[in-house]
């Protein structure tokens, strides 16, 4: 077993039933290695959709990386069934939306991006695109004649 992280979000919404992530959403993610310490200056997108061949291709990963500093062959899994969406019960409360399993590499830091979707309660509208970047987002629904929003975006990993 790898060491398993939980990525927990925080919002406060306002009209909407559930926040969740497309099902091609890339998790946006910096990662250390375990063994140096070392924590790259990129980004790592990892995608539910896309696994990668391990070092000796018996096995594939969501990540797969070789560490500049110590030169170790780490790898990063989400765990499968353990994207959760984020719900109107769930506001202002931290709720873990996603866990990894990392075997030699640990997640540090994380930025929401876009590609999120939100249904709108008491509507059946949804919004497919939306970008949580700048940790905020608002839109107008006509059917319930209100604003839809999600504010004050932080997360957490544990
Ligand atoms: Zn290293």
């Amino acid at each position: 077993m790898g060491k398993i992280t939980y990525l927990k979000i925080k919002a406060r919404l306002e009209n909407v039933e559930e926040l969740k992530p497309n099902p091609d959403h890339s998790f946006a993610l910096k990662l250390k290695c375990s063994a140096c310490g070392e924590i790259s200056d990129k980004w790592h997108d990892v995608n539910e959709s896309d696994k990668f061949p391990g070092r000796t291709g018996r096995s594939e990963h969501h990540y797969v990386g070789k560490c500049k500093m110590c030169g170790r062959d780490n790898t990063l899994d989400i765990v499968q069934g353990s994207i959760a969406s984020y719900r109107n019960e769930d506001s202002e409360n931290f709720k873990s939306i996603i866990s990894f399993e990392g075997r030699g590499l640990e997640v540090v830091d994380y930025q929401p991006g876009d590609n999120w979707c939100v249904k709108v309660d008491g509507s059946s509208k949804i919004f497919s695109d939306v970008d949580l970047s700048e940790k905020e987002w608002v839109e107008y629904d006509e059917k319930i004649q209100d604003s839809v929003g999600v504010y004050d975006l932080e997360h957490l990993i544990e």
